[in-house]
């Protein structure tokens, strides 16, 4: 039953491979280094199924998943870059799409006992900015904006433009391969929203801020600056837990339903204020953005600005009872406070 989990030490990965492991998959991951794969073989060292890894060092060249693909009968692809600095949008778009195109040839020519392939997407896959906002999207949805915009635009399309098309293409990519090759197994894709909560590693500096979201850790310790409190007043954003992500990695991975499906993963509208709210109740002590200040009544307000991504097909075919914000919101704290030493 083994399992191969690519970009094994990133965040939704990590999670995903401690629960695979927890429900008993033997797993193999890839990573880009081997102090990588071996902080991972330390974490999951007391793991009742084996944990192990191979290095794949960059996902965009031709044949680097020969190796990883052998032996395995589940595929979960989630390697994938995910930043906003790449001045050539083929920075994002070559390694998201010749990586996944890459895995689906390194299974063809190397292992025919693949039964299933799950591919991180991201409702950045969904999401289309022709549409005006608040719209409630599905997943019958797709980004042609950001596709077209890149293309237009090249380096002058926004950062989010240009990762966006990324994983639009890299998506498009992986269910056009499966209708040209129409392979034995079959595949599935989980469209997260905003990832949140525990953080099981921490492999870089940027954890605290880039994952742990635009000035959490400053609106906790009370040192925002001055753009931080605009954002905390607006910006509202669709959240999941990232534990919820995981296991519909893992059910995509198992129901025979999800073959040829595309899950949202996604708990509805966060903004900012939810985090303050939390704070203030979580961690009374703490000289946190002062609640007053958050304006909670208005909550409801800022969140119902937000698109809506309908993570309810999770639920229902896969099995995905969403966490909770409020106690997703102290699991994240508590991770970046034990992480960060704040
Ligand atoms: P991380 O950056 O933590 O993980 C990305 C993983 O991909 C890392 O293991 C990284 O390796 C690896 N990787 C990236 N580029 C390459 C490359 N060229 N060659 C080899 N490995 C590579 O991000 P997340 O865990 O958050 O994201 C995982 C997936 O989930 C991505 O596909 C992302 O698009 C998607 N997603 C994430 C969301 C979120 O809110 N976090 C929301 C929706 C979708 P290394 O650790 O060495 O850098």
């Amino acid at each position: 039953d083994l399992v191969l989990v690519s970009g094994a030490s990133g965040y939704i990965a990590t999670q995903t491979v401690k629960d695979l492991l927890d429900a008993g998959f033997p797993v193999r991951g890839t990573v880009r280094s081997a102090d990588k794969g071996d902080y991972l073989k330390n974490l999951f060292k007391d793991s009742a199924v084996p944990f192990d890894y191979v290095i794949v060092k960059d996902i965009a060249e031709a044949g680097a998943f020969d190796e990883a693909v052998k032996g395995v009968v589940g595929v979960a692809h989630t390697a994938s870059p995910f930043h906003l600095k790449a001045d050539d949008p083929d920075e994002l778009i070559k390694p998201a799409v010749n990586g996944t195109v890459g895995i689906l040839d390194s299974i063809k020519k190397n292992n025919p006992n693949v039964k299933r392939v799950v591919i991180t997407s991201s409702v950045a896959a969904i999401l289309d900015d022709d549409i005006p906002k608040p719209h409630t999207y599905e997943e019958d949805h797709w980004n042609a904006y950001s596709v077209r915009e890149v293309k237009e635009k090249g380096r002058d399309a926004t950062p989010g433009d240009k990762y966006r098309a990324s994983k639009t293409l890299a998506e498009q990519a992986f269910w056009k391969w499966i209708e040209d090759n129409k392979p034995s197994w079959d595949g599935a894709a989980i469209h997260p929203s905003l990832v949140r909560a525990t953080f099981l590693r921490s492999l870089r500096p940027r954890l605290g801020s880039v994952r742990a979201g635009p000035g959490l850790v400053n609106w906790f310790t009370g040192n925002h600056q001055e753009s931080e409190l605009k954002a905390i007043k607006e910006a509202p954003f669709n959240w999941v837990d990232v534990r919820d992500v995981s296991l519909g990695h893992l059910r995509a991975l198992t129901t025979p339903e999800a073959s040829g499906q595309r899950f949202i993963t996604s708990n509805g509208p966060l903004s900012p204020i939810d985090y303050v709210l939390s704070f203030a109740k979580h961690y009374p002590d703490r000289k946190t953005y002062p609640n007053g200040d958050a304006e909670a009544s208005r909550r409801k307000e800022i969140n119902g600005a937000a698109n809506f991504y309908n993570g309810a097909k999770a639920t229902k075919v896969l099995g995905v009872q969403y966490h909770e914000i409020d106690g997703s919101i102290k699991d994240t704290i508590d991770s970046v406070i034990k992480r960060l030493g704040i």
